[in-house]
Parts: structure tokens; C-alpha cells; sequence
């Protein structure tokens, strides 16, 4: 089982965010999960691949052409994928997986999360998502998605798109726990 993780390529300016990446990162190896992700070297990201491998995990990581450069790429994956565009390695990313999980970063995080989120709404995936919520970080994230159901912009079904917790172990059980099968129609996403 493969899971899918979305986070900073800088590591922000609270420890706890890498250390929870860190149990994140021992989790998967001890429940042999493999981690499918960006394929940076630096910030969250790289805490998140160097543990894993470190640990004797398996590690995928899926990255366009432009950012598969010694300064960012992390050599040490298991699985390598270099691609042409950012579409296609999103599209990938949620493809080799099972779960998809979100952990602190910034706009390229969100612009993953909320593009699977968009395509789970839409039943082009039935992926589970997961939010991270370490030490509050995604708290104004999700007052602001609050806000739109409450203004009539998000569906009330649509409300809970994720599952959030601030417990990594809690948090990975839920989503195994709703790990199904993939609905991918890729002929729609071209
Ligand atoms: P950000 O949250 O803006 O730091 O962006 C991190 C997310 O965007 C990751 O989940 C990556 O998939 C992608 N990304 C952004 N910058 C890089 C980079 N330099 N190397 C690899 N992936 C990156």
C-alpha cells in the first residue's frame, strides 16, 4: 500500500512541524506503506523521503522536468519518476496511491490538496484525504472552509472532504480504514 504526501519544500518555522514528518516517516515503515511524493530533497519533504529511506522504507518520488536538479531533487527514492509537468505529476501522485495525505507547507501544498480534493468532489478519485493538523497550522484553512460552506459556496455533503486530526497514528488508522478502490477515469483528466 502506497500513500500519497503533500507538504512544504521549506520546513517552516516551528520544529514540531519535521518531527511530526519524522513519525510520519516511522509510521510507514513500521506499518510497510510506501511513500509516494513529490521528490524534493529540501524542507518537509526531505525529512519526510531521508527518514523513510533511512528507516528501510520505500519511497517513490514523482517530479517534472525543471525541479529534477541536484538542489532539489532527493537521489536516494526508491522509484524515481521524472515527467513532463506539474499535471502529469500530480495525476501520477494520486495514481501509485492509496491515501493521500496533507502535512504543513505552503502554496504548492495547498495547490496539491485542493486539486485532489476537486477531483475526489468531482468522483474522479475515491481516495481518502487526510489533514495534519500539527500544532494548529491548518486551523485558518479550515475556519476559511467554514466560512464558504456557511456562505453557501461548499455543498453541506461536501463539507468534510478530509479527515483531520493532529494524531499522525490516529490519523493514518482513519485513512486505512478508508482506503477503497480508485474511481481514476484518466480518459476525463487527460
Ligand atoms: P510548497 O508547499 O509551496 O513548499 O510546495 C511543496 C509541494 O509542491 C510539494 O508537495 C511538492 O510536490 C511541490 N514542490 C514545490 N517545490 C518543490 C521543489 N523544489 N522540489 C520538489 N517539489 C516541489
Amino acid at each position: 500500500m502506497n500513500i500519497c504526501i503533500y507538504c512544504g519544500s521549506l520546513s517552516g518555522s516551528n520544529p514540531a512541524y519535521t518531527s511530526a514528518a519524522e513519525e510520519v516517516a516511522h509510521e510507514l515503515v513500521s506499518r510497510n506503506w510506501g511513500l509516494v511524493y513529490g521528490g524534493g530533497s529540501i524542507g518537509i519533504m526531505g525529512s519526510i523521503a531521508s527518514t523513510v529511506r533511512a528507516s528501510g522504507g520505500y519511497v517513490h518520488g514523482i517530479i517534472p522536468t525543471f525541479l529534477a536538479v541536484d538542489e532539489v531533487m532527493y537521489r536516494d527514492c526508491s522509484e524515481l519518476t521524472i515527467v513532463e509537468s506539474m499535471h502529469r505529476r500530480k495525476q501520477l501522485m494520486i495514481d501509485h496511491s492509496s491515501m493521500l495525505l496533507a502535512l504543513p507547507g505552503g502554496y504548492g501544498t495547498l495547490d496539491e490538496l485542493f486539486e485532489a480534493i476537486t477531483w475526489k468532489q468531482l468522483q474522479l478519485h475515491d481516495r481518502p484525504i487526510g489533514l495534519l493538523n500539527v500544532d494548529g497550522y491548518f486551523d485558518p484553512l479550515l475556519s476559511l472552509i467554514d466560512h464558504m460552506s456557511a456562505t453557501g459556496f461548499v455543498r453541506e455533503k461536501h463539507k468534510s472532504m478530509m479527515i483531520v486530526s493532529d494524531s499522525v497514528v490516529d490519523l493514518l488508522n482513519a485513512l486505512e480504514a478508508h482506503a477503497g478502490n480508485p474511481l481514476y477515469d484518466r480518459t476525463e483528466r487527460g
